[in-house]
Order: C-alpha cells, then structure tokens, then sequence
C-alpha cells in the first residue's frame, strides 16, 4: 500500500510534500472524504457544470457545509469572471472551491489551471474531483495549485473498482489536525494520520483490488501517461469522424472536450435507449444512458485497454443498428 500510495503522489506531484491517501470504496468515498473532512466553518464554492458537480453539492449538503453553488454551463467553459463576482459578491468568507476537472457526465474539461490563478488571488484552497481526468489528463498539483485531489482506481488507471484516494497537500493536511470530525469512517485526517503510523489502512483495505491497482500501476508505467492519453484522443478522432459519418451530433465542443467521453444526442425523439443499449450488450459491448436531466443523450466512453479498433467495430454495430431503425420505421 504504501508502494501504491507513493506511485500515485508520483504522477502529479513531489512526494515530499504531498501525500496519498488510500480508502476502500468507489471513487464518491473520496469525494466525500474531501468534502466533509476538508471544509470548516467558512463557505466552500461548489462549481456545478453537470451531474458530479451537483453531487459535491448534495454532499456538502447531507454534512450540513456552508456552501455556495456556482451553477456553470454543461457544455461551455466555466466564465471566470462570472465566478469572480460571485466570490466577491457573497458577502462570505470562503476558504475553498470545489470542481470536477472532467465532467464524466459530457466530456466537458474544466481548465482547473486558470481556476487555481484565481483561487490563488483570493487565498483559497481547491479540492479537485479528478475521477476520470487522472492518470490520462495532464495534472501538477504545485502548478495547478490544486490542495486537495479525489481519484479511484477504475478509471483511466485502468484497475478495478474498489480503491479510491485523495492526494492531498501535506501542510493542508497537517492544517485539518484538530478539526471536530463529521464523518467516523471517511475522516480524511485520521486515515491519514493512521497510515503515516502503521502503513496501513484504518479499516480491512479491498486486498484483492490493491493488487490490481498495483498491476495497473505498473501497466500505466509501460505505456505512459501522455501515451495513454493519446491512444484516447486516437479513439475518440475515430469516434468523432464516425458519428459525422452518420450524422449524430454530440454536446461539447471540441474546445473545451476531454476526449474521453461523448454525450450523443438521440437521433429521434422516441428514441428507445434501453433497445440500443440491449442490441450492443448482445455484441459484448456496454454503452451508457446520459446522465444530464432534461437532455436525451447516451454516453460512449473511449477509456480502458481499447483502441480505435474497437471503436471502429462499435461503429459498424451502430450503423447497423441505426439503418435496422430506418428500415422497422
Ligand atoms: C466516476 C466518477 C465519480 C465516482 O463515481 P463512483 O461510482 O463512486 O465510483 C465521481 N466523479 C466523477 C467525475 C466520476 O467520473
């Protein structure tokens, strides 16, 4: 665990002055250890731009947190100086700001960099929700001035679910010693403190998914990071020129699009997912509902130990099965 912890801290940050902290539970424990451990008695900014960023404010919501929701557009940018007004203009004091990096919900890549210039300016720490950005998506902690990161090993790690983690400056940490704890088993510092002492997690840790994590570790080593996400981008260019292909229309422009996800929009209005999703679990693929209220879209994700090819075979299957719908209509 500790090999893990230190190979972790060691993809986006010095080990000397960052730490990583490991619990059992998919990646919402971490968000949720963050969240709840982190925020004190000042307000905390939540920006919500989609499905994860609301849920930081339903966390922060259940803890009972004073906090400030900055709702943003799904599929644009998030408008600097619109936050920087409303930081200004709370009439609060606020000590963090919370976002998603990569909203898992569209593909929308919130520039986390420029956020941090700005928290910087008004002295406040960030806490970072990097589910599905790590590991693929450049990140510096120091250079990005994000204090506080939640990640989990399913992702573009590429391990299985059951690990999840923050990365967490050490001085923050430290600074967090004497805070009255919200939650028993997600107390962020107390997880910390115990593994700094024993090496080893505060309750039974998820043994067999540690060594997958371990092997996923070492499998992103061979490929690389920066590799790994271009054999991403290289999926999703295919992905993208497929759906143009066949005339579908996706949320997120490619500006601001990580790469990885694509919320598609339904080609008709009595579109039935369930009958798509059924057609592809039959060919051994699994495809997902969207995930925005309000928007009929599916999600196809370009993440995981598959290529183009595969990517390439899945549109075969999707032509076929849109050209069945032509034909049945
Ligand atoms: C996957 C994901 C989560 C965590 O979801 P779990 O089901 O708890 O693993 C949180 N935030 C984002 C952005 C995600 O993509």
């Amino acid at each position: 665990m500790e090999h893990i912890s230190t190979e972790l801290t060691c993809l986006v940050a010095d080990p000397n002055h960052y730490q990583t902290i490991l619990f059992g539970g998919s990646g919402t424990a971490a968000v949720e250890s963050m969240i709840s451990s982190v925020s004190g008695n000042e307000a905390v900014v939540i920006v919500n731009n989609g499905a994860y960023g609301k849920r930081m404010c339903e966390i922060a919501a259940v803890y009972g947190i004073d906090y400030l929701e900055f709702k943003s557009p799904f599929d644009d940018a998030i408008h600097l100086a619109d936050l920087e007004r409303c930081i200004q203009s709370s009439g609060r004091k606020i000590s963090h700001l919370a976002v998603v990096h990569h909203e898992t919900t569209t593909g929308l890549l919130n520039n986390v960099k420029e956020l941090g210039v700005l928290c910087k300016k008004y002295h406040i720490d960030m806490m970072v929700d990097a589910m599905s950005s790590f590991a693929a998506v450049p990140i510096d902690l120091k250079e990005m001035n994000i204090s506080f990161l939640a990640s989990s090993s399913n992702k573009n790690l590429q391990g299985l679910p059951g690990v999840s983690f923050v990365i967490a400056e050490k001085s923050k940490l430290e600074s967090l010693k004497d805070r009255k704890p919200r939650s028993y088993y997600l107390n962020l510092y107390a997880q910390y403190q115990y593994f700094a002492e024993h090496a080893q997690m505060r309750f039974t840790p998820p043994v067999q998914a540690l060594y997958a994590l371990r092997q996923a570790i070492e499998e992103l080593k061979q490929e690389g990071v920066a590799k790994r996400y271009e054999r991403y981008m290289a999926s999703w260019t295919t992905l993208i020129t497929g759906l143009k292909r066949l005339d579908l229309s996706y949320l997120v422009p490619e500006a601001h699009h990580s790469k990885l996800i694509t919320s598609i929009r339904e080609p008709y209005s009595d579109f039935d997912f369930q009958s798509m999703h059924d057609f592809f679990y039959s060919k051994g693929i699994m495809i997902y509902p969207g995930k925005l209220e309000g928007l009929r879209t599916f999600r196809i994700a370009n993440i995981g130990d598959i290529t183009s090819k595969d990517i390439e075979f899945f549109l075969e299957l999707l032509e076929d099965f849109l050209d069945g719908i032509e034909v049945n209509k």
